[in-house]
């Protein structure tokens, strides 16, 4: 029986079948629309997680040996099982974390595109071949899969993180132990059920669910030979420092704080219309969400205002089973919480608080994690609503005098993941692209996530590691350069007779 048809504590996947693991610690899982918890999830021991990686070890070799043409028919089937249950996997991901359906689709179907890129891997991994480097000497490389990989996941898109990581890994002939967020873990374990009816053989995806135990465990094991983790900068650096210190090949995915630049010949109304998708969207709480924006001049921070508040105002904030809700709750109470600390210390800290969300209540719904749209003018750099990442649907209007300003708070603060300015002047647009200290860049795009052929990733402490994520940049994580130079003897050729046989066989 799949997860979603289940009552009760959702199931590891281990091995090719759920599991439901040796530990006696167990994690709440929350519907955030009604603030009730809904499941348990078991937090893994460490044997727990040890059966898993002894799986994937087991698994590896056979997997390793299947031409990577083999594999990518596994990942077709995948991708139309993706399309088949896209209505399933949409309803696991909105009732656990609480996205509207749409959004759920959106992010699945950004998963999806990574299952797409990963169809061609047999084109990915084509070395390079050089006749003649000496005299009867040839070099060629090739790329060959890492070993038993792993990823921790968080909560924000418990359905596309996963599919920036295993489809990737697994095309590339690695197998995968994924720990997914504790806090909505039901998806990950239905994608790895999908696997399996794919065609993958068991073993070669493990879901394993827990804490720092878990994942304490996956990084001092010596069978995991490449660690991939996406979440917060504190967690993330913790997990380089101590998969590297443990001779892993570590990327490590974190925080971010993604700066909107506008600029005072923008389109205003282009630029209102990209704040409300990009700063609400998922109640903001995206790794790539606009929680930023630093106007240039006085003019453009007080038009774009009197578009915005009205707008953030009239918000449609509620459970995801309502069709006409347009945000959300966030995660958890806890959540809710720390969000509406934030709120309440920028009141203090002198920022202005043109809309505030912290007295909305949903109708049947009191309990829920809900917080409105909130829009803070005047902010600067010192408060700690700019500093840190809020996760949540809080937006901080910073006023700057000029461009050279606007690009000084960009590249001076922490974080490097997305920027973007919005702007009609081909030249301005040219020198920020040029000179932000950022991974993922935006001319009048507020939300500049790299397609799945093109690779993800931050600069400056959103991102530890050499390498982002998906696309090119994830296979050559997944894999390893290998050289080979050759020499042949010559001369056995002469006298020799290659004859075609009779009858046509060659
Ligand atoms: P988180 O750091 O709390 O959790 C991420 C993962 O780490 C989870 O699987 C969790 O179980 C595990 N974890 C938590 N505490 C741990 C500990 N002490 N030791 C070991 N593992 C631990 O992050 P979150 O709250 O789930 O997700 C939100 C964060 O993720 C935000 O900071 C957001 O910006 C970031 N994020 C980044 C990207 C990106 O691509 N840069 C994408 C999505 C989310």
């Amino acid at each position: 029986m799949s997860v979603a048809d289940q009552q009760g504590p959702v199931p590891h996947f281990i091995d090719g079948k759920h599991s439901t693991g040796s530990s006696s610690r167990s994690g709440d899982v929350y519907n955030p629309a009604t603030g009730q918890i809904s499941r348990q999830v078991p937090l893994a021991t460490a044997d727990d997680v040890r059966t898993a990686i002894a799986s994937a070890q087991a698994a590896f070799p056979a997997w390793a040996a299947t031409a990577p043409g083999k594999r990518a028919q596994v990942m077709f089937k995948f991708r139309e099982l993706l399309l088949a249950n896209m209505d399933q996997l949409a309803e696991i991901v909105s009732n656990e974390h609480g996205k509207t359906i749409d959004d759920a689709k959106g992010s699945i179907t950004r998963g999806l595109e990574v299952v797409e890129f990963v169809c061609g891997i047999p084109q990915m991994l084509k070395g390079e071949y050089s006749e003649a480097v000496a005299t009867n000497v040839e070099s060629y490389s090739m790329r060959q899969p890492l070993g038993v990989c792993a990823g921790i996941t968080p909560f924000n898109f418990p359905a596309m993180v996963p599919m920036w990581m295993f489809p990737v890994a697994i095309a590339c002939g690695n197998t995968f132990v994924l720990k997914p967020s504790e806090k909505d873990p039901s998806c990950a374990v239905r994608l790895a059920e999908l696997m399996l009816e794919a065609g993958l053989p068991k073993g070669v995806l493990n879901v394993v669910h827990g804490d720092k135990e878990a994942v304490d465990t996956l990084l001092t094991d010596e069978r995991v030979q490449g660690i991939s983790f996406v979440g917060s900068t504190a967690i993330g650096q913790y997990i380089y420092e101590t998969g590297c210190a443990n001779g892993k090949r570590v990327q490590a995915l974190c925080g971010a704080k993604n700066h909107m630049v506008v600029m005072p010949d923008a389109d205003l109304d282009q630029a209102a219309d990209a704040v409300m998708g990009a700063a609400y969207g998922s109640a903001g709480e995206r790794c790539m969400a606009v929680s930023v924006v630093v106007t240039v001049g006085d003019e453009a921070a007080d038009a774009l205002i009197e578009k915005l508040a009205p707008r953030v105002k009239g918000l449609q904030v509620g459970p995801y089973t309502d069709p006409a809700t347009e945000m959300g709750p966030v995660i958890t109470p806890e959540s809710k919480d720390r969000i509406n600390g934030y709120i309440d210390r920028g009141v203090a800290a002198g920022a202005t608080l043109v809309v505030d969300g912290r007295e909305v209540t949903v109708s049947g719904h009191e309990d829920g994690c809900f917080v409105g749209g909130c829009i803070f003018d005047n902010v600067t750099k010192e408060m700690d609503i700019y500093t840190d990442e809020i996760f949540g649907p809080v937006l901080s209007i910073v006023r700057a005098e000029s461009y050279e300003e606007a690009v000084k708070l960009v590249n001076d603060h922490e974080y490097g993941n997305g920027t973007a300015i919005f702007t009609r002047d081909g030249d301005a647009a040219r020198d920020f692209v040029s000179r932000v200290q950022i991974g993922m860049v935006g001319v009048n795009v507020p939300i500049p996530v790299p397609v799945a052929y093109h690779s993800f990733g931050g600069w400056k402490r959103s991102l530890f590691g050499d390498h982002s994520i998906h696309g090119p940049e994830g296979v050559r994580f997944y894999t390893r350069l290998k050289t080979v130079t050759t020499r042949w003897p010559s001369g056995i050729r002469e006298g020799a007779v290659f004859n075609f046989k009779a009858g046509g066989e060659h």
